[in-house]
């Protein structure tokens, strides 16, 4: 007997375009192989874990107080993250941060989208794209990626130039399908849109390709490059995203963000975390191995494997996606059903999960789930 239990939902004065809505989210469930939501597996190294612990006690005593509401320090280290790693001279003028780059995207579309505007995707990609663009009531434009999901950098740039939105969203690498934008069609693709470009880098870290960073000095105007601590760092549970853009994008994001929206403790254990990025990010390479011997193993069991450069994996075909979901869960493994017909993703983990994954991947092709 819950308290309020006999109100539904359809007894409060709910938006009417969130009427009939599902939350996004993948399940939860404790099962020995969890593949599905592109974490990095291996956990943090007791040394961070330990500087993280220190961090956060220091902070502890400072907790009557409201944090630094613009997170300089934070930013400070992230903007000496990506200059070493881009080759690109940022400062903490060019950074902002949120708890996950998710509220990073959402100040984005606040602050450049909302009612009047029109956003544009190349879709399948990653669905809290349209998610946001409804929560920030921003009219969101689905254009198709090649049915071979790789982006068709032509039609692309003539959508952007003729559909002119306000905001376009280009992912890479593109999550759920792995491809990544190379630098020079991304300029391409930025010079033909009209307004704001937001390139998601969630996974940059797993790409051979240059980052959309270094166009930051040549179209500081109109491109927004968003990173997350999610992946790479291992840092999920932290929640910690950010951006890289010329000084006036950051200024505008200060005109929607909730004041002290990250907390200290947030702040404290990013930049704790930071500092053990070597040891983070060490793991990148051994999960992209990893990724190099997944797709030959997957193909060579009978399935078509969509070329990735993160550390994700769409592969298919399946006669119906969400049966061999359950295969899969059934047989211990959980990975991901993103909606795309005949196809399921799975996440890069640590060799032993793969080893498990592949052998169950051969179970499933065998009894032509
Ligand atoms: N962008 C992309 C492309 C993602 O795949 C994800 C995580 N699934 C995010 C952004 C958001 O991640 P977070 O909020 O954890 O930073």
């Amino acid at each position: 007997d819950i308290l309020g239990a006999d109100v539904t939902l359809d007894d409060l004065p709910l938006r009417e375009d969130l009427r009939g809505r599902s939350p996004y989210g993948a399940p939860q469930l404790d099962v020995p192989v969890r593949l599905n939501t592109n974490e990095n597996p291996y956990p943090p190294p007791p040394e961070l874990v330990a500087d993280v612990t220190k961090a956060v006690h220091a902070a502890a005593v400072d907790l009557h107080r409201y944090p630094d509401r613009n997170a300089v320090g934070l930013r400070t280290d992230l903007a000496e993250y990506l200059a070493a790693s881009t080759g690109v001279p940022l400062s903490c003028a060019n950074v902002w941060a949120a708890n996950g780059s998710n509220e990073v995207l959402q100040q984005i579309m606040q602050a450049f989208g909302g009612p009047g505007r029109v956003a544009v995707g190349f879709e399948p990609s990653y669905s809290m794209h349209p998610i946001i663009a409804s929560g920030t009531r921003t009219e969101w434009l689905a254009a198709p990626r090649r049915p071979d999901f790789s982006l068709d950098v032509r039609e692309a740039a003539s959508v952007l130039r003729e559909r002119a939105p306000d905001l376009a969203f280009l992912t890479s690498p593109n999550n759920p399908t792995g491809q990544s934008i190379d630098p020079d069609d991304l300029a391409v693709l930025v010079d033909a849109a009209p307004g704001m470009v937001v390139v998601d880098e969630a996974y940059a870290e797993f790409s051979g390709c240059p980052s959309a960073i270094s166009l930051l000095g040549s179209h500081g105007h109109k491109l927004v490059v968003c990173r997350t601590m999610s992946k790479a760092f291992a840092f999920a549970g932290g929640r910690l995203g950010y951006l890289a853009a010329a000084p006036a994008v950051v200024d505008a994001l200060q005109l929607v963000r909730l004041p002290y929206h990250l907390s200290a403790l947030t702040q404290a254990a990013a930049r704790a975390s930071l500092r053990h990025a070597d040891a983070t990010l060490g793991s990148v390479a051994l999960l992209r191995a990893e990724r190099e011997r997944v797709v030959p193993a997957l193909a060579a069991a009978g399935y078509d494997v969509v070329p990735s450069d993160a550390n994700f994996v769409l592969f298919g075909r399946f006669a119906e996606a969400s049966r061999a979901w359950r295969a899969f869960l059934d047989r211990g493994v959980l990975i991901r059903d993103v909606g795309i017909p005949e196809h399921l993703r799975v996440t890069i983990g640590t060799p032993e999960e793969n080893d498990e994954f592949l052998q169950v991947a051969a179970d499933v092709v065998s009894q032509e789930i």
